[in-house]
């Protein structure tokens, strides 16, 4: 792992003010799937025979190379760049915010445009966590998200939309960019090797620009970070994740957080539509989980609420027969929370039981706490919604 030259503990880019925003004149290019790029280059009048072989290069442009402009892409023919550029561009989102904290946690806040108001933008952040062994990028799905689990930050920020599967494939393009971590780097390492689709939002309610997304990420002649290096996180949408496990077929972490329904409805409101034991179920079905390739349930340590060791008990009881592993996230706090984490002796007795009835069972390390980019803090700045109008959408999510 390179060591970062930033001075750490700093602002980067200051954030700029929302009124500059100027929203992109023309569509990017990024994001499309290979069948997707050949029929713009139809649309630019490349003839069909060629196709194929110009989308293998515009392919290598963009996702190994890192293209930022048509002009890089000199393998490709003057004509064809000339006419790309005049109807396409490769923007990614615009980074209008960059801030490192002290332990070299970097957070973007990225810039979109607003989905029915192109004079409107919306903003969503993406955290880059290196660690001596690799470096993990956390991606955003959605601009806010309607579930509202009550520990959550991102939860108390409405829906504002789905983000398109470029838009995601973009978040770690901008990593790319801002880390210098394209594939000219001269030692031939990588700083971006992990993804975790942990940012803002449930990706299994994104699922279709999630997976176009992933796909795209995964490709070895492009981005190439292996499906294995690649975890979705879901609160636990049980349709989407056999669909997740067939369609994706990357590492799947199950936010569960409680052992018991009735804690967990409250937690995780979700658990009211999709209750813990077919939420189990769906993960012993899900494809391709193994003693290899286990799947993570996720466990937010909250003082007094979900902590005791009868509760350590139920969940080894509970995960019975599941190739797991179970990752202890201490809770980070925000402002307006009234959860508080766990005391450090009850995280590690329970992590204890549970490594003792023989499952992995890491404590998360909170990273880049003082710049709010640690797990469950992200929330861009969309107003907060009333209680009335909250209550709404926790409907919606709950009927649809
Ligand atoms: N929506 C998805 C992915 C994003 S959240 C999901 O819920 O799984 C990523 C992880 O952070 C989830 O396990 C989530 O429950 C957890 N999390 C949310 N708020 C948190 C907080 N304040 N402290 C610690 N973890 C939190
Ligand atoms: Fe949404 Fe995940 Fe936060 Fe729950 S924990 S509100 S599902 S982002």
């Amino acid at each position: 792992m390179q060591p970062t030259t930033e001075p750490r503990d700093a602002i980067l880019v200051e954030k700029t003010p929302l009124e500059t925003y100027v929203p992109p004149a023309k569509p990017s290019l990024i994001g499309l799937s290979r069948t997707e790029l050949a029929d713009r280059l139809g649309d630019i009048g490349v003839a069909p025979a060629q196709r194929k072989m110009r989308v293998q290069q515009l392919w290598h442009w963009l996702y190994f190379r890192g293209a930022q402009n048509f002009d890089e892409m000199t393998s490709v023919s003057k004509g064809i760049r000339s006419e790309l550029a005049q109807h396409f561009t490769v923007d990614r989102p615009e980074v209008v915010a960059e801030q490192i904290s002290n332990d070299g946690t970097r957070k973007w806040l990225l810039r979109l445009p607003s989905g029915d108001n192109v004079e409107k933008a919306h903003e969503v952040e993406c955290v880059y966590i290196p660690e001596t062994d690799r470096g993990t990028l956390c991606v955003s799905s959605q601009v806010g998200c309607t579930l509202n689990c009550s520990f959550c930050h991102t939860g108390t920020q409405r829906l504002v939309r789905n983000l398109t599967a470029g838009e995601i494939v973009g978040q770690i393009m901008v990593a790319r960019d801002r880390l210098n971590d394209w594939a000219d780097r001269e030692d031939g390492t990588r700083r971006v090797t992990n993804i975790v689709m942990m940012g803002m939002g449930e990706p299994l309610y994104n699922f279709d620009a999630v997976r176009d997304a992933l796909l795209i990420v995964g490709d070895n002649e492009g981005i190439g970070i292996s499906r294995r290096r690649i975890t979705l996180s879901t609160s636990g949408v049980v349709p989407n994740i056999v669909r997740a496990g067939e369609e994706i077929g990357v590492m799947l972490a199950i936010s569960l957080h409680a052992v018991r329904d009735e804690l967990r409805n409250e937690l995780v409101p979700l658990n009211r539509k999709y209750p813990i034991k077919e939420l189990l179920q769906a993960c012993r079905d899900y494809p391709g989980a193994s003693n290899a390739r286990r799947i993570t349930f996720e466990y937010v340590m909250l003082k007094g609420v979900n902590d005791s060791l009868d509760d350590a008990k139920l969940l080894v009881k509970l995960l019975k027969g599941i190739h797991a592993k179970i990752n202890l996230i201490p809770f980070n706090p925000w402002p307006g929370t009234a959860y508080e984490c766990s005391d450090w002796d009850q995280i590690e007795k329970f992590s204890e039981y549970i490594f003792n009835a023989g499952y992995s069972s890491p404590v998360r390390t909170p990273r880049g706490r003082d710049i709010l980019a640690a797990c469950g803090q992200l929330k861009s700045e969309t107003e907060k919604l009333s209680a009335r109008e909250r209550q709404a959408l926790r409907a919606m999510a709950m009927t649809d």
